[in-house]
């Protein structure tokens, strides 16, 4: 039996850990959550899996909650930043789903590394932001990193069939996001709705919007760097429009593995949980006749920027990883809000990366949310001029 806590559980990769851990009771049992203002569906959550600690955002939330739950119901409330800590670190969890969007889940992926859980890290900027710190703080406490990435957890499944010294590269798969095949000269006109139409993966608006501008794909060669500790040279993307084959690692001898599944973040989830045993699949299988075909393509740098853009922040080091992954969650809000056409989501970012210049990486949290905060200072600044100018013209 293993013991979860769940942050970000009514989000889509939080939800989808809860059904993981319902398809198998004799296995799972889930102790904490944190939500952020979903009370009514974190209600429900905890009505299904009677978790003893229990995080929202704030004061509010609290009592909206406890308001939605039987008076004696043996739940303890917590909220604010110190609230979802302690569902990170709670004494009685193995494994913690770290599920939160963007910078906001550095702290508690932190807490939860100190307190020395397995982290299963669906948040990626976790690593982007403070990779080297994270790191550092699992190898003290001996906390396990194990990814819920369906690209990483591929890698992660792949490399089990050879050492690490043997591994020549990895191979990223991009779907290529809707806009694969259209006009880039007509990318100025994408609206929202294009950009939230993602051809083979269901996913929440910013991760959606990600790998439409494909900055998802550089964000996770920074990712892979610090899971697997390849240089950027030896991480490369190839596009993979079905999406089956997750990611390959390719080996000395020239041998290429790959993990193939279903598109549903079940499956990787579920990896991370259980492993290094597997799960008796609940989720449905692959049916290789009815895919029929894997195509593969070259990345076109003229089409998908952000992936260069990714690429060199990686090799550049230091605190600027954390400055894109700042700068390009302001400019994915911005383009959200129409205040910025598609294109300038990565023009945002590659100024504020190069308006920043060399900066050390964080060694603690508090410098890496400095970091943080200055590059999403310095985008907004951008976006302010950027969408006057529109407004001008
Ligand atoms: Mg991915």
């Amino acid at each position: 039996m293993k013991t979860l806590a769940v942050l970000g559980s009514t989000g889509s990769i939080g939800r989808s850990a809860l059904e993981v851990a319902a398809a198998s009771p004799d296995r799972f049992r889930v102790v904490a959550l944190a939500a952020g203002r979903s009370v009514e569906r974190l209600a429900e959550q905890i009505k299904a899996h009677h978790p003893a600690l229990v995080s929202v955002s704030g004061p509010a939330e609290a009592a909206q909650l406890k308001a939605l739950m039987p008076r004696k119901n043996g739940v303890r409330v917590v909220t604010g930043p110190e609230g979802l800590e302690e569902v990170a670190s709670h004494a009685d969890s193995e494994v913690v789903v770290g599920a939160l969007v963007g910078a906001l889940g550095l702290r508690s992926a932190y807490a939860a590394v100190k307190a020395g859980k397995r982290l299963a890290l669906a948040n990626k900027e976790t690593l982007v932001v403070a990779g080297e710190l994270i790191l550092r703080e699992a190898k003290k406490s001996g906390a396990e990193i194990l990814p819920v990435d369906s690209e990483h957890s591929a890698i992660h499944q792949a490399m089990r069939s050879g050492r690490a010294s043997e591994v020549e590269r990895i191979v990223l798969t991009a779907s290529g996001g809707p806009f694969r095949e259209r006009d880039v000269l007509t990318f100025d006109a994408i609206t929202v709705e294009d950009a939230l139409a993602h051809p083979t993966w269901k996913m929440g608006p910013k991760i959606t919007i990600d790998s439409a501008t494909m900055m998802n794909k550089g964000l996770e060669i920074i990712e892979a760097h610090f899971l697997f500790g390849l240089p950027p040279e030896r991480i490369a993307v190839v596009l993979h429009p079905q999406s089956v084959i997750h990611s390959f690692v390719e080996f000395e001898d020239g041998s290429l593995l790959a993990q193939l599944a279903k598109n549903d973040m079940k499956f990787p989830i579920a990896y991370a949980l259980n492993y290094p045993d597997r799960l008796p699949n609940r989720f449905g299988r692959l049916d290789l006749v009815s895919v029929k075909r894997l195509e593969f393509f070259e990345l076109e740098a003229e089409r998908y920027p952000a992936v260069e853009v990714a690429r060199e922040a990686l090799r550049a080091g230091g605190g600027m990883p954390a400055i894109v992954n700042g700068a390009n969650e302001v400019a994915v809000a911005a383009f959200l809000q129409g205040k910025i056409s598609f294109p300038e989501i990565v023009s945002v970012v590659s100024e504020t990366a190069s308006a920043a210049g060399p900066v050390a990486a964080p060694s603690t949290l508090d410098e890496a949310e400095e970091i943080d905060g200055m590059a999403r200072r310095r985008a907004s600044e951008i976006i302010h001029r950027l969408s006057r100018a529109a407004v001008a013209n």
